[in-house]
């Protein structure tokens, strides 16, 4: 069978009317579906399983009943059929590298034009470039991260300085005396090197030529983000991707929400029931990239988050999803209930006068008991027991259980990134 998967341009496809990227993203799939079927026997398993005929399938609706493909059965796959798990469509040998990820998964590094587009067009779109210096912190052993994004840099024309993680001094020297432009990594790692900077005498504004950093991938980033951007003047940036898949959005200059990258299409269910959520609702994220290589057809992230349907005011035509707001894995059943963080996140955004918060479940005897620890950004002005009733009442129609307690703990006891439902119960 003929490899036919080329793409438009990206920078055409980013202006497209919805319509127009529908229709070449179904035309892809189309003829994904047959070429996975073909030459990926653990997907062909899978269409013959869910009674799908590769040669109907029209667009991403027709493979409702695939049921998506999940981390712990990647895991299952390469246990059963090695060396690639009947997934790779191309033998081992023609793969550039292969990744190991917890499991363990293995993830090829191949030369997909398709997935190095999607690639190239995402680091770009969130503003790294030609003019760069950038400092890769990813992880460059074992896991695709690393290496992956500084491919994607290198392509897209910019210098990149291969640091990994660790070696926080030795980090804050290069991007000194290199003059970096450019930070990618994990936003806690990037606090850590700029409290190393201050602490070695550095001056980040004056000291340092860093405009851009990429930090994120993590939940809750928004006030450390607000931090490097007001008080040290460097711009931030978001993307979103997961090691199996690649990169898969991004944020642009408007800042509201990660951009679908063009060549990938994302679909949001429900985790309950496995359909489509509607537009404003949480749901977990399931995407099919265009790779012809290593067809990921409906792989489910485990990633929550929620579509937004409106024009963006950079212009691209892309839909976006907001930033992560949990795994699927995150839900507690309390009660009876299940809660979760998609819950206690938007009622606890009605209280800007809290800092950080942590609903905590515990068990002291047979009964379930939610307490919900807050940490204020200042105790001027603030009538505690008001505050407490308020919060409560919020939150408890927000779970749907009642909130037994609100506690509010001191500066630093709920730990910088948390998660924002912790179950502590022992039976
Ligand atoms: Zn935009």
């Amino acid at each position: 069978m003929k490899i036919n998967n080329s793409l438009p341009p990206f920078e055409v496809m980013e202006k497209m009317p919805a319509k127009d990227r529908q229709k070449v993203l179904d035309e892809q799939l189309k003829w994904l579906a047959s070429y996975a079927y073909e030459k990926s026997p653990a997907n062909r398993a899978r269409f013959d399983k869910a009674k799908i005929t590769p040669s109907k399938v029209a667009g991403i609706r027709d493979l409702e009943d695939l049921p998506p493909l999940r981390k712990d059965e990647l895991v299952d796959l390469y246990k059963a059929n090695p060396p690639l798990g009947g997934l790779v469509t191309v033998p081992i040998t023609e793969l550039e590298r292969v990744y190991v990820s917890p499991g363990p998964i293995y993830d090829p590094h191949h030369s997909s034009e398709t997935f190095w587009q999607r690639h190239v067009y995402l680091v770009k779109s969130v503003g790294f470039g030609k003019n760069d210096i950038v400092v890769n912190t990813w992880m460059y052993n074992l896991v695709p991260a690393g290496l992956m994004i500084d491919e994607a840099l290198r392509r897209a024309g910019a210098t990149v300085i291969p640091t990994g993680v660790g070696n926080t001094e030795l980090q804050v020297q290069v991007m000194h005396q290199l003059r970096a432009t450019g930070f990618a990594g994990s936003t806690g790692f990037f606090m850590n090197i700029i409290t190393k900077a201050e602490e070695m005498g550095l001056d980040i504004r004056k000291d340092f030529n860093l405009r851009l950093a990429v930090i994120g991938g993590e939940m809750g980033g928004g006030p450390i983000r607000k931090t490097v951007e007001e008080k040290y003047g460097i711009a931030t940036g978001d993307m979103y991707g997961t090691a199996d898949v690649g990169l898969i959005a991004f944020e642009c200059s408007a800042k509201n929400g990660m951009h679908i990258a063009e060549g990938v299409i994302l679909e949001m269910i429900s985790y309950e029931t496995g359909k489509p959520v509607e537009p404003g609702e949480v749901g977990e994220i399931v995407v099919t990239p265009i790779d012809e290589i290593y067809p990921l057809i409906r792989f489910g992230t485990g990633d929550l988050a929620g579509l937004i349907d409106e024009p963006c005011p950079c212009g691209r035509t892309s839909p976006r999803i907001t930033r992560l707001l949990g795994r699927v894995g995150d839900a507690v059943r309390t009660r009876g209930m299940f809660i979760h963080p998609r819950q206690l996140e938007p009622a606890m955004a009605k209280f800007p006068q809290v800092a950080q918060y942590q609903a905590v479940v515990t068990r002291p005897g047979t009964r379930d008991d939610l307490t919900l620890k807050v940490e204020l950004k200042t105790e001027e002005g603030i009538d505690r027991e008001k505050l407490a009733n308020e919060l409560n009442q919020v939150v408890s129609e927000a779970l749907r259980i009642k909130v037994d307690k609100v506690d509010f703990v001191a500066k630093g006891v709920i730990p910088e990134w948390h998660k924002l439902i912790v179950d502590e119960r022992v039976y």
